[in-house]
């Protein structure tokens, strides 16, 4: 789950990370009133999305004065920004930060994440800061200096050290950055996070590290631990099929292309997306509806692919060995019957029930085209959406 920077700027906040003082408006006049209330000279207007990449895309206005913080503010609040993280639809701007201008000598680079090779927490660093850490990582990743953390050790001051050298911070503010990089891996593993990324992290004219930027990414399935962090979370960031999907308990990820799956566990999911792509076809999603599904919770999946403009033909691939083939076929022909089914529809059904599954499938009304194996399946769908 991910939440705005000015809510990552708190969280972080409460474990002694430094960030410049800021607040979140809603509006335009709350805008001028944080501005007031900030005092600096130079506010910064910023507007919170769930991407990066705002400052390019004309998301991030260094403002002097209140008229042009009110400038600002009317310029971005409602406007659609579109980075290279939004996807071309881009994200409208809802919320805006307003923070005190920072003097920035230098920008560098600051990322945790959970390297899945090793296993473990890995803290980067980089003298390249503000610019896209992947653009580094790809042309120059000697750059990019790691630190790979011992879980029963956490991050130790010698590493942070080693860290703040090899990216060239001020010597007289190696303690400062070094108690930064503590402080942030502190907030990471106790909140249960899978990426924290200051990008920016800065260095300032009057001799500060701080965050400038700050992304926060948290693993889901710690979230019943983290009410603080589940309280911040922003629906309308979030692509509205997988809420519905994950009020049903069901994982479905959205994708750009236009073959829409259904598909009885996470293996035979990836599994069918890939012979779709072999076939030369699309998949619209990920869509694993679990090992003992009702038929209301299928139902309920089927009826989030047909909500998918995009989608122009279905391909419910099943393997019933918990799940049972009857069960499935009924939440077709309901959802089929709930909303219309007006594209076509190729099943393939293997397992627990499979002849009685087919039997209520040919007793429908619907027109089903069923196969004999996946690679089958896969074939006739690809055909019948191109
Ligand atoms: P994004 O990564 O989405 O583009 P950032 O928060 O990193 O957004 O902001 C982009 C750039 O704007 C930063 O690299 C920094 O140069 C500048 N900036 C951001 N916040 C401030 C601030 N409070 N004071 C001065 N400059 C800022
Ligand atoms: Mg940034």
């Amino acid at each position: 789950m991910n939440i705005h920077e000015y809510q990552a700027k708190e969280v972080l906040k409460q474990y002694g990370v430094a960030v410049p003082r800021g607040q979140v408006a809603f509006t335009v006049d709350e805008a001028v009133e944080a501005a007031t209330a900030l005092g600096s000279p130079v506010a910064v207007v910023k507007a919170q999305i769930h991407a990066g990449g705002r400052g390019k895309a004309g998301g991030v206005k260094v403002a002097r004065g209140l008229e042009e913080v009110r400038a600002y503010a009317e310029e971005i609040l409602g406007k659609v920004l579109v980075t290279h993280q939004t996807g071309p639809e881009g994200k409208e701007v809802k919320r805006l930060l307003i923070e005190e201008g920072c003097d920035i000598k230098k920008e560098y680079y600051i990322g945790v994440v959970i390297d899945r090779g090793t296993g473990r927490v890995v803290m980067m660093a980089s003298e390249e800061g503000g610019t896209e850490i992947e653009e580094v990582a790809a042309a120059t990743p000697e750059k990019i200096f790691k630190e790979n953390v011992d879980p029963a050790l956490g991050l130790q001051t010698y590493q942070a050290r080693r860290l703040a050298y090899a990216i060239n911070i001020p010597n007289e503010l190696v303690n400062q950055a070094v108690q930064f990089m503590m402080a942030l891996y502190t907030a990471f593993v106790e909140k249960d996070c899978f990426i924290a990324e200051i990008n920016p992290l800065v260095v300032t004219g009057d001799g500060k590290v701080m965050a400038l930027d700050a992304k926060l990414n948290f693993d889901s399935n710690a979230l019943y631990r983290h009410k603080d962090i589940l309280a911040l979370r922003d629906l309308e960031e979030e692509n509205e099929k997988e809420i519905e999907a994950s009020k049903f308990d069901l994982s479905y990820i959205a994708l750009d292309g236009n073959i829409g799956c259904m598909v009885n566990g996470a293996g035979l999911a990836m599994a069918t997306m890939d012979i779709i792509k072999y076939y030369g076809g699309d998949p619209a999603n990920f869509l694993d509806v679990g090992g003992g599904a009702t038929a209301e919770k299928v139902t309920e999946a089927f009826k989030i692919i047909l909500s998918d403009d995009k989608v122009k033909g279905i391909f419910v691939n099943i393997f019933g060995g918990i799940m049972k083939c009857d069960v499935i076929a009924a939440g077709i022909v309901e959802a089929a019957h709930q909303v219309g089914l007006d594209r076509p529809l190729v099943v393939r059904l293997e397992g627990t029930n499979v002849e009685l599954g087919k039997r209520i499938l040919a007793e429908s009304d619907l027109t089903i085209v069923s196969a004999d194996s996946m690679a089958d399946g896969a074939q006739k769908i690809v055909a019948l959406v191109s």
